[in-house]
């Protein structure tokens, strides 16, 4: 599905159905629907009977075989499906597969080669959709180059990531990218309010912490959620009285990706209080963060960021849970301890 925000981008899109690129790179921020608009774009493209601005007209034989996933011409890359697959035939899930499984392999790009080499099955074009981008490995993104600069005729590339520093520029320059925006705050507001019944207030608030972004942001109407969410900020507004070992104990069994995004908004929070600036993400706890960013310096906030971003690229499959949350907990007092 477009989302509203999306719109414009989706109708210049596809006014270039038959002269664009043969690849293109979707990024923008995380949370705003780029795959399902990469997702849509490619049933438009493969689409045999598509509606007048271009669309998947959703009847065809195409359309219901993409909604299938069984479409012969298109191909999906992403590390999720390789996890699936894995799960599917009764591998262990030892640590090693699972952190195997955010990245896509050179096997997968490989098994591209000859989809790529032989004809269309439906004589229209192939799809070949990579998403997220930024999992391919260093091997899987050389692999993918080769075939990137002598596509086979008729196949398209859509690339999607919220990334785009993390691609070789190798990949980049072969890409034309096609950025999609973040909506007007007014208007992803009256988007959550109409999806999910909540109050304006509420839902600005929802916003604000996802960083603008509105399915990251629908994501706390679910109770589960949002009560995990609060526990976490309220947790990391406590510090750093409260002792690393409460801390830790409160925030135990928290999947780390949850807490750690959250803290890294509480320390970009902290360090725009620092010089002045308004919170972007917890406006209803100014008071909190400003106080907070006096009582430390700038460069310790830097620091703190530093380290925080350094455990947060192995959250995804960190060695120890309970280590990581000490370990980020133990640096965040230590900015308040000098
Ligand atoms: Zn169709």
């Amino acid at each position: 599905m477009i989302y509203p925000w999306l719109e414009s981008a989706w109708q210049a899109v596809l006014a270039q159905r038959d002269r664009s690129h043969h690849a293109l790179l979707v990024h923008g921020p995380a949370g705003i629907g780029k795959s399902d608009f990469a997702a849509e774009l490619a049933s438009a493209w493969l689409c045999e009977s598509p509606a007048a601005d271009g669309s998947a007209c959703g009847r065809c034989a195409a359309c219901g075989w993409i909604a299938h996933d069984s479409h012969p011409d298109l191909r999906v890359l992403s590390p999720a499906v390789e996890e699936a697959a894995e799960g599917a035939e009764g591998a262990p899930r030892t640590g090693r597969a699972s952190a195997a499984s955010t990245d896509i392999r050179i096997d997968q790009v490989r098994a591209l080669e000859r989809f790529v080499g032989v004809g269309g099955h439906r004589g229209g074009c192939k799809v070949v959709r990579i998403d997220p981008a930024d999992a391919l490995n260093v091997a899987a993104a050389n692999a993918l180059l080769k075939t990137l600069e002598e596509p086979g005729a008729g196949t398209r590339f859509l690339l999607v990531t919220h990334r785009p520093d993390a691609l070789p520029a190798t990949i980049r320059s072969r890409c034309l990218a096609v950025p999609l925006p973040l909506p007007a705050p007014a208007a992803a507001i009256d988007w959550l309010v109409a999806q999910t019944g909540a109050e304006r207030a509420q839902a600005a608030q929802w916003l604000a912490a996802a960083g603008g972004a509105p399915l990251r942001a629908r994501a706390f109407a679910d109770p589960a959620t949002a009560s995990t969410h609060r526990l976490v900020v309220e947790t990391l507004s406590s510090l750093p009285e409260t002792p690393v070992v409460r801390a830790a104990d409160a925030l135990a069994g928290i999947e780390p990706s949850l807490w750690v995004g959250t803290l890294q908004s509480w320390i970009a929070d902290l360090q725009r209080c620092r010089v002045g600036a308004e919170p972007r993400f917890f406006p209803e706890r100014a008071a909190r963060l400003r106080t907070l960013s006096q009582q430390t310096s700038l460069p310790a906030l830097d620091r703190l960021a530093c380290g925080i971003a350094t455990l947060a690229r192995a959250v995804d499959h960190p060695l120890n849970p309970r280590l990581m949350l000490e370990d980020a907990l133990l640096r965040v007092r230590a900015a308040w301890a000098g």
